[in-house]
């Protein structure tokens, strides 16, 4: 099976669930708190090892007890960890996270050590890079280093995937011409391309025109809808859904392409892995949590039997 690398975010999601926000000078009690490990770069790694890939990440963390707890994590998972650097006098990135019983979110997001990950530390890794056959990234990391990242990519043949999110309105197209996969949802192909997306025609126009500025294949997720694959000069193609009853989408598009890579590099083919990404993805969903609610090898499996 084949190598994969995340470049990317770790976050530590710190819930707490509360009967009303505090207001200003106000402190409240809550009844209840915890803790779980996220961010875009770990989710998607975590989903790709689940399922028996080989993966190496890439990032940073501060010198705090979230540190520790990253990587514990990421070693649980058997991911390779000899890239996750801790930098000293740096909080690690955390997101606080309130939920109020209307099921209403308000969110913080820390950084941290996250936002120092520099084009050097891929320069440091890039012997390791280079044994890989699929670079992932998403953009809670300087865009500087994704830009690098897609360029190392490209100066050495190996295969890059960018999911554009958060979905900056700064993204330099030029820069991610050279990606091998571009998979956004469609809020973040609207703000990539400026077009509207409220509908699968529309995503299939704004895909094109990013295929137009010279990106070769756009994924894009369309949530209960499925997928739709849009490659130059070859007809769009729609990846049906899997009907589920969902219980929590959070994290449903990390958990499609931690599992997208983890099948490609397995032989490179693209229909088997947007088939086995719409399950993985339908899958997760009937779980509460994010990186809790994605399967290990075997119970995927299951569900796909
Ligand atoms: P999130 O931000 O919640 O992680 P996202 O907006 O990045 O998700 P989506 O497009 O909502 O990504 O979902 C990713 C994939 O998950 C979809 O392409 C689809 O395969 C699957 N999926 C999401 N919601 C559903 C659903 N309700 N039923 C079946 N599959 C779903």
């Amino acid at each position: 099976m084949g190598k994969i690398a995340v470049v990317g975010s770790n976050m530590v999601d710190l819930i707490t669930y509360t009967a009303r926000m505090p207001g200003p000078g106000e402190t409240i009690e809550a009844p209840r708190f915890e803790m779980g490990c996220g961010g875009k770069g770990a989710n998607q790694a975590i989903a790709a090892a689940r399922l028996g890939a080989e993966v190496m990440m890439v990032t940073k963390v501060g010198d705090d007890i979230f540190a520790d707890n990253t990587i514990r994590n990421f070693e649980e998972s058997g991911i390779d960890t000899r890239y996750v650097e801790r930098v000293p006098g740096t909080s690690s990135g955390v997101a606080p996270i309130f939920v109020e019983p209307s099921g209403e979110n308000s969110i913080l997001i820390i950084k941290g050590a996250n936002a120092l990950l520099s084009p050097a530390d891929i320069d440091r890794a890039a012997e390791d890079l280079k044994g890989c056959d699929l670079i992932v990234m998403q953009l809670e990391v300087p865009l500087e280093t994704i830009y690098h990242t897609i360029a190392f990519g490209a100066r050495h043949g190996i295969e890059t995937l960018l999911n554009p999110a958060p979905a900056p309105t700064d993204l330099d197209p030029k820069r991610i011409e050279q990606v091998t996969f571009l998979v956004p949802n469609q809020t973040e192909l609207a703000t990539i391309s400026g077009l509207p997306v409220t509908s699968e025609a529309e995503a299939e126009t704004a895909a094109r025109a990013l295929i137009v500025r010279g990106i070769r294949t756009v994924i894009v997720t369309l949530g209960a809808r499925g997928a739709l694959l849009v490659t130059k000069g070859e007809e769009t193609r729609r990846i049906e859904p899997v009907r589920v009853t969902p219980v929590d989408t959070t994290g449903a598009g990390d958990a499609f392409i931690g599992s997208f890579a983890r099948y490609y590099v397995e032989n490179r083919d693209l229909d088997a892995a947007l088939h086995m990404a719409v399950r993985y993805a339908a899958d997760s969903i009937t779980r509460p949590g994010t990186q809790k609610s994605y399967a290990g090898r075997e119970a995927f499996e299951a569900f796909c039997a």
